[in-house]
């Protein structure tokens, strides 16, 4: 598949565009504005690439400009052949539609640099959206809402994969948007919405790339700024740096707001395990979730695309998650982005989690995900039916008793929803539906 993307060259300002062909071979070349700089660009963009987990492909990649031809090109056409380049190796899912401008240059960290001295081309009319570095989106797109500055390639993939605009990655603590996300989803993701954010319990989303996962995780962001009215951090560890110090920064920085650990599948095993204990305490401190692809190619159990993993591959991939790692979510969420999907109605939904969540802190002071000791047993209110089917489950899947509570608290949260006093055994039976022992994930329960 051959990938478009409209760019900047310097050299005579004017807009180019880049043709990116990725093919079976091992190979780069440029064709239309010869350049013997470009020899550079497979080293240069495999360093940037490096720091977020991505590689320049051991594959043939063909770059044609047009028009051919004009100036050299120099490293500001680095962004526009590095997005071309991981959509077209399948590193990154797929684009959104539309023409787009990718502009800026790329240092080997993969930050997105760029100078606002040269005055800029008009853009073509196809161009629909892009992204340009920070300076230049102040200096000459500031009037231009799909034109996004950006920091570093992180950014530039949630913008370009995701459609999210590049407010709350790493560190940066954002201003609460006014306007309420887009989401289409399928209507048990959409409860399972609610459920998570109205008793704060920590999701672990499982899907195939570009459906909308890390949305997911940001809608939980923007439940939180609307019903706190105050600027809540957002903050998405980069992998590679999961040192265990790096990991303690990150619950720091997120303290009083979310920590979303986004493709843990591909997170070093060393760094699963290290986040164990850090998850657990930090419960009462901040909210937490995660998600990862389902396989190594992302598509196990998609409807429309045929996964290319063997069934021990897609075993030893979901063994990495071990029931210990599990347990610290209460729930797991498959997402597949489907057709018929619905909007979700952002103030109604907004509304039935403010009703669920005051008859929480009404009752115990706090909400359900964060219950524990003598409170926990004495908030769930269990009818008495509802006490012997979650035993019951207990027993039959030899389940521990932390899994016990995590399902008797999805349960009563639940009966928030419904405005009920008592937990009734169907909430008890749907909490068990969810949670990750009866999900298909191929961990063995803990004895
Ligand atoms: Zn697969």
């Amino acid at each position: 598949m051959i990938h478009e993307v409209w760019t900047h060259a310097a050299g005579d300002s004017m807009c180019i565009q880049l043709q990116v062909a990725v093919q079976p071979g091992y190979s780069f070349q440029l064709s239309g504005r010869k350049d013997p700089r470009s020899r550079e660009w497979p080293q240069r963009l495999h360093a940037a690439f490096r720091n977020f987990g991505w590689k320049w492909p051991g594959k043939r990649v063909t770059a044609l400009v047009t028009p051919s031809s004009g100036a050299c090109l120099g490293p500001e056409v680095d962004l526009a052949l590095a997005v071309a380049v991981l959509l077209g190796s399948k590193q990154w899912g797929a684009c959104r539609p539309g023409g787009f401008f990718m502009m800026g240059r790329l240092d080997l960290r993969g930050a997105v640099l760029g100078d606002a001295h040269s005055p800029l081309p008009m853009l073509p009319d196809s161009v629909g959206w892009g992204c340009v570095p920070l300076r230049v989106k102040e200096a000459y797109f500031s009037a231009h809402p799909t034109i996004v500055g950006v920091k570093n390639l992180q950014e530039v993939e949630a913008y370009v994969v995701h459609g999210l605009p590049p407010i709350f990655h790493g560190h940066s603590q954002v201003k609460a948007t006014q306007t309420f996300p887009v989401l289409r989803l399928s209507s048990e993701v959409q409860q399972l919405l609610e459920v998570v954010a109205s008793g704060g319990h920590p999701v672990f989303w499982m899907g195939p790339p570009g459906t909308g996962k890390t949305q997911l995780a940001r809608a939980l962001w923007q439940v939180d700024q609307e019903l706190s009215k105050a600027d809540v951090p957002f903050v998405e560890p980069i992998a590679p740096r999961a040192s265990a110090t790096a990991l303690e920064r990150y619950f720091q920085a997120a303290k009083g707001g979310h920590l979303f650990l986004d493709e843990v599948g591909e997170w070093p095993l060393k760094a699963l395990e290290a986040l164990r204990k850090p998850l657990e305490r930090s419960i009462h401190t901040l909210y937490y979730s995660a998600a990862t692809n389902p396989c190594p190619c992302g598509f196990a159990g998609h409807r429309s695309r045929s996964c290319q993993c063997s069934a021990g591959r897609i075993e030893a991939y979901q063994r990495r998650f071990s029931p210990p790692w599990l347990e610290r979510f209460h729930v797991v969420g498959h997402v597949h982005a489907e057709e018929e999907d619905s909007l979700v109605i952002w103030p109604e939904f907004l509304q039935r989690i403010r009703w669920a969540r005051e008859r929480q802190i009404r009752r115990a002071g706090r909400l359900n995900a964060q219950l524990e000791d003598e409170i926990l047993w004495s908030s769930l209110q269990l009818q008495t039916k509802a006490a012997m089917d979650v035993r019951e489950w207990q027993q039959r899947r030899g389940m521990g008793e932390r899994a016990v509570q995590s399902v008797c608290k999805v349960a009563r949260t639940m009966a928030d929803l419904d405005g009920l006093q008592w937990v009734q055994p169907r909430h008890i039976h749907q909490a068990v539906h969810y949670h990750w022992s009866s999900q298909g994930i191929t961990s063995k329960s803990d004895p």
